[in-house]
């Protein structure tokens, strides 16, 4: 299989840099071939602008959308962007690995997915009117594809649990994983988080590769997260809101997962 890891840490020695060493020699020496987008090694470009088409007129009035989608159209999309945008084809897994910080991704990853995700690439996908509202979560350009996150992150377990002050981990990710990663059509599998990331030794780091070890060998096997898909009847469209019988006592993220 194919799988494409995009990693957002500045510090190849940091434990995240250890973790997508493992993680890519684990997955190689079981077959898969994998590319790295190591954005800050690539010295990424995060801000989505007038300079990600190539055609632009210097006066025109920039359209975050409407350039977008005439940059996708018209193969006129700066070549980073392309590459990346290959990249998703080719895989058949994506792993965004980062630290959270500030409670999501770094910036720079939030910019990758920003550029990346084109119109008529990411989003403005299939039919839009009335009747239906487009391919998107669960349908999409990346449908058929799995991804999962690898995330760290200094707080505890606790301080992301059902009623931790951060509130529960599975409402801090839901943002990317239903947001960023089922939108556009893949199966998200539960997250590998690692939390209280300052109190990590050796014996500690080698316990978290044995978690994270297998989760990568279980990539295929493993059951990804029941989101609602959009198209199949749970929503009334075009409020595109959860119909009265389907979890009528769940308000929220958790209302959308089966
Ligand atoms: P490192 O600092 O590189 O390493 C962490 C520990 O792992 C160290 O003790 C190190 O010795 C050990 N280690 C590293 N590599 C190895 C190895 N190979 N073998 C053994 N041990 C190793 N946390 C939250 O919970 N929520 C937030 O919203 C949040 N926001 C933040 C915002 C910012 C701007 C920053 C800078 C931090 C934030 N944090 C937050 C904390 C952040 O999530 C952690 O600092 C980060 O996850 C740690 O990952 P790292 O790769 O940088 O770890």
């Amino acid at each position: 299989m194919n799988i494409l890891f995009v990693y957002a840490h500045p510090e190849p020695k940091s434990l995240n840099g250890s973790l997508k060493n493992f993680s890519v020699k684990r997955l190689e020496d079981a077959g898969h071939a994998v590319q790295v987008s190591d954005l800050y090694a690539m010295q990424w470009k995060a801000s989505l602008d007038a300079d990600d088409s190539t055609d632009r007129r210097p006066d025109a009035r920039f359209d975050p959308v409407l350039d977008s989608k005439h940059a996708f159209e018209n193969g006129r999309q700066s070549e980073d962007i392309v590459l990346e945008q290959d990249k998703l084809r080719w895989a058949d897994a994506l792993i965004l690995q980062f630290p959270l910080w500030w409670f999501s991704m770094p910036a720079i990853l939030k910019g990758w997915v920003e550029r990346v995700y084109a119109y008529g690439f990411g989003y403005g996908v299939g039919e839009h009117s009335d009747a239906r509202w487009g391919d998107r979560y669960g349908e999409g350009t990346l449908a058929g594809k799995r991804a999962m996150l690898i995330v760290t992150a200094g707080g505890w377990e606790s301080h992301y649990g059902p009623r931790g002050i951060n509130g529960p981990m599975d409402d801090v990710l839901f943002p990317i994983q239903h947001g960023i990663l089922y939108y556009p059509g893949f199966e998200v599998l539960p997250p590998f988080v690692t939390y209280r990331t300052d109190r990590i030794d050796e014996a500690g780091f080698t316990r978290i590769c044995g978690e994270l070890g297998q989760r990568l060998d279980d990539l295929w096997k493993t059951a990804p997260i029941p989101f609602l898909p959009q198209n199949a009847g749970a929503y009334d469209i075009p409020a595109l809101t959860l119909r009265p019988d389907i979890a009528p006592d769940q308000l929220g993220f958790a209302a959308h997962i089966a």
